[in-house]
């Protein structure tokens, strides 16, 4: 078994890239990779997992070169939770530790924000899709008040410099850019401890 899952994770989605796939293609292929990441709970690295007190925490793992894709570690601290957002480029989220509950939200007919469909839990293994062409608007919360929770967050695009929105009850928007919470980034590199 490799000792970097991340680094496999990595190669396998720049490998995906190789070719050109319409999004449901790339969508499962991708899926696939990350369900194996997070069939483990062994290589996220320490300091990319800590919680802060007040504001989740959006570690970035790897970024594609050519800002084809990124790879986050999303990390709650106990009862934390976004505002409505989407995010214009698709995203897979796998759930690697704890729980999270996604509430997908629409515009109905008069261009008001509704929530649209049930909310849905994630437990561990499990892997939740968004993009514009699938339903792209939703909120998200750690499930637990009392713990904190990480998923693993792979988006189509360098996610720390996509423009997209947040959403106000009324159906009004705002625009942000998703920032980094780290200085640096996992070494996936160095594998001068391998065995031969
Ligand atoms: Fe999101």
């Amino acid at each position: 078994m490799s000792a970097s899952p991340l680094r496999d994770f990595v190669v396998a989605v720049t490998q995906d890239f190789a070719q050109d796939a319409p999004e449901a293609q790339r969508l499962a292929s991708v899926r696939g990779h990350l369900a194996t990441l997070v069939a483990r709970d062994d290589w996220l690295p320490d300091e990319l997992a800590q919680p802060h007190p007040e504001f989740y925490r959006q570690y970035l793992l790897h970024a594609d070169p050519l800002e084809r894709f990124s790879v986050v570690s999303f990390v709650w601290g106990p009862g934390q939770r976004t505002p409505v957002h989407d995010h214009c480029v698709w995203g897979l989220i796998g759930m690697l530790r704890g729980e999270e509950i996604a509430q997908p939200f629409g515009h109905d007919a008069d261009g008001r924000l509704v929530a649209q469909g049930p909310a849905q839990r994630l437990l561990p293994g499990q892997i939740e899709a968004v993009s514009p062409t699938l339903g792209d608007i939703h909120q998200v919360s750690n499930a637990f008040d009392d713990r904190s929770s990480i998923s693993i967050h792979v988006y189509g695009a360098n996610i720390g410099a996509v423009h997209r929105w947040v959403y106000a009850a009324d159906g009004s928007r705002k625009p942000f850019v998703s920032g980094y919470s780290n200085t640096s980034v996992p070494n996936l590199w160095d594998r001068s401890k391998e065995t031969a």
